[in-house]
């Protein structure tokens, strides 16, 4: 039960091409894909912005984020080059005030962002 878009996409009230499902994580594709492989990493917990991390709440959550990360890039043959992005509040490009990391690959990518 939460307040944003992805707390429906966890409970499947609405759809998603989810791509890894564990207990506490859930990944699927982004609506709006800004490279060939665009998948959007959360927590099933709400956790608003990485601000609001705890190490000792949520450590191992944030481990198995990353560890999906690293298998769906092996998976979608990506592990030679992408990107992890986690945007945080307003400034920082965050829309969606439910923790995600963005893993990006399939095309070069740019330094720095814009
Ligand atoms: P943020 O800007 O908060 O870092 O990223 C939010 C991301 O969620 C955006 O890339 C946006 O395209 C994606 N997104 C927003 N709403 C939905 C949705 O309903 N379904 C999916 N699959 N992605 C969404």
């Amino acid at each position: 039960m939460g307040n944003t878009i992805f707390s429906k996409i966890i409970d499947k009230e609405i759809k998603a091409d989810i791509v890894f499902e564990s207990d506490k994580v859930l990944a699927f594709r982004d609506i709006n894909p800004q490279a060939p492989v665009h998948i959007i990493i959360i927590p099933k917990e709400e956790i608003p912005r990485i601000n609001n991390f705890e190490m000792t709440k949520h450590s191992e959550v944030l481990c198995e984020m990353i560890d999906a990360a690293n298998k769906l890039a092996r998976e979608m043959k990506i592990d030679d080059g992408f990107r992890l992005v986690i945007n945080s509040g307003d400034k920082g490009g965050q829309t969606v005030y439910h923790l995600h990391i963005h893993l990006l690959g399939g095309r070069q990518m740019n330094w720095p962002p814009g």
